[in-house]
């Protein structure tokens, strides 16, 4: 079978460079070709009740499937440079900008349009940051929801789905390059194409890398970042999430100069189990609909860790230290904060018996024995430090959840087109190591779109 384009993976990245391509370049043949299932069919079966954690699905319906590991994300937008990924350095900052507002524009066309965009512009929440030693990033964030993120999706997918050849649960093995053209091998069969963009995402990380090794595509390692998630009442945080629905800050230690940082945080939202490759870590999000809100907010606090040679295997550090954590807890663990600070597991009476009801079924134990003590170290001085804009923070019976892990992929070498060094092979989304958000994975199919336009 041969195509025009072949786009390996249908998360935001995928997607929306398949959406370009089939509206400036119509006649185009385009294949997608995705690892997990068609949308309807994604559902993780844990229920809280009868499945509570992760039973290693074959394909991690949170992951993996149309919509990629954005599906059932919290559908948070940032529209920025200053986090969210390196996109900026090779397109250039306004055309990155301009790239996320037009994706924007398509996610309120598709079935997002009445939902909010927030704005750290003017916020006073700024100042108070600055005075208590935290820094506020400036970003735009549109927040869809995962109910409505799930909505756009589909009127996505009904858009595309007369215009592309979607091949679900068909993980592509191999690609081949012979003289100008692409061979996808999958277990069964093997397709053709001139132009192939890879959208792998995270949850492709390992499998890129092979790919880049037999096409002999360089790499350079790139980091790790290890925290924890943080889940208290919603209260305590909502005169910042009522404003600016996420609000990214950063904190220099006292002790070690690191930086530690909020990620990804989600009023009333819940608390979540991620697969990676195997490797239970935790996530979180939340819904835009009202009924669906919990009591409790939860973020991610962050350390990043960049590694100079000989090491290059940053997320394997990272894989590590989370498997401590699932051999410890057989996948989360949970700890109060008045637990650890006071040296001491948390067990399943400490945590009934708090204030904080958790959201996720999760193991209560120790995280001081699995966190590295500079990281544990620097995310308990950053509790501190937002005690003091959100006084409860550091509660007793604020909720840690450990371990939180972003793997990033080995950055590929890739030009301003987002092309390899092999004519017509690009590399995009989060898969590249160049974005690492759904914002910034979404304007990189775009772009990539737009420059086969170009080409051609
Ligand atoms: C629970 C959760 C919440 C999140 N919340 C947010 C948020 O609010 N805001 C934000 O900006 N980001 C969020 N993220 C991150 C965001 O989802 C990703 O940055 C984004 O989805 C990356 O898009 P992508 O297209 O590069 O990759 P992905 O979305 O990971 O998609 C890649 C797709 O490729 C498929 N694939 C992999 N290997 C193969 C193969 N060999 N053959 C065929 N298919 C393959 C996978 O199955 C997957 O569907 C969240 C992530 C999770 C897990």
């Amino acid at each position: 079978m041969k195509y025009d384009v072949i786009i390996v993976g249908a998360g935001p990245g995928g997607i929306f460079a398949s959406y370009e391509l089939t509206k400036i370049m119509p006649n185009l043949n385009i294949a997608v070709f995705e690892a997990g299932h068609i949308l309807e069919k994604r559902k993780c079966p844990i229920d809280g009740k009868k499945v509570k954690s992760c039973i290693h699905c074959s394909s991690c319906s949170i992951m993996n499937g149309f919509g990629g590991a954005g599906a059932f994300s919290d559908g948070k937008y940032n529209i920025t440079n200053q986090f969210g990924g390196t996109l900026y350095k090779y397109i250039g900052s306004k055309k990155a900008l301009e790239l996320m507002y037009y994706v924007d524009e398509l996610n309120r066309k598709y079935g997002g349009e009445g939902t909010k965009l927030y704005s750290t512009a003017n916020s006073d929440i700024k100042k108070l940051c600055l005075q208590n030693g935290l820094h506020l990033l400036d970003a735009s964030v549109r927040h869809l929801g995962t109910d409505i993120n799930y909505i756009v999706l589909e009127n996505l997918y009904n858009y595309l789905k007369d215009k592309v050849d979607f091949y679900f649960d068909t993980p592509v093995e191999h690609v081949l390059y012979e003289e100008g053209i692409y061979t996808i091998k999958t277990a069964s069969e093997s397709y053709q194409c001139s132009k192939c963009i890879i959208s792998a995402g995270r949850s492709g990380s390992k499998w890129i890398e092979n790919v880049c090794e037999e096409l002999s595509i360089s790499t350079k390692s790139n980091r790790v970042d290890i925290g924890v998630r943080v889940e208290l009442p919603a209260e305590v945080f909502s005169h910042l999430t009522d404003e600016l629905y996420e609000s990214k800050i950063i904190y220099r230690t006292a002790k070690f100069e690191d930086l530690v940082r909020t990620f990804c945080m989600n009023p009333h939202g819940v608390v979540v189990n991620e697969n990676t490759n195997g490797i239970i870590t935790v996530n979180g999000h939340s819904y835009e609909d009202k009924k669906q809100h919990t009591d409790n907010t939860n973020f991610a606090l962050l350390v990043a860790k960049h590694f100079s040679e000989p090491f290059r295997d940053s997320n394997g550090y990272g894989e590590s230290i989370a498997k401590l954590s699932n051999m410890l807890g057989g996948g989360v663990l949970i700890q109060r904060f008045g637990d650890l600070i006071r040296g001491r597991r948390s067990n399943a009476s400490r945590i009934e018996e708090g204030f904080v009801t958790p959201t996720l079924s999760a193991t209560p134990g120790d995280l001081s024995l699995v966190m590295p003590k500079r990281i544990l170290d620097g995310i308990i001085e950053m509790i501190y430090a937002l005690d003091k804009i959100a006084p409860g923070t550091a509660n007793d019976d604020t909720l840690l959840y450990g371990v939180e892990v972003k793997f990033y992929n080995m950055e590929v070498e890739i030009d301003s087109s987002l092309e390899t060094k092999l004519k017509g092979l690009y590399v995009i989304g989060d898969c590249s190591g160049v974005t690492h958000s759904l914002s910034h994975a979404s304007a990189s199919g775009i772009h990539v779109a737009r420059c086969i336009a170009d080409k051609n």
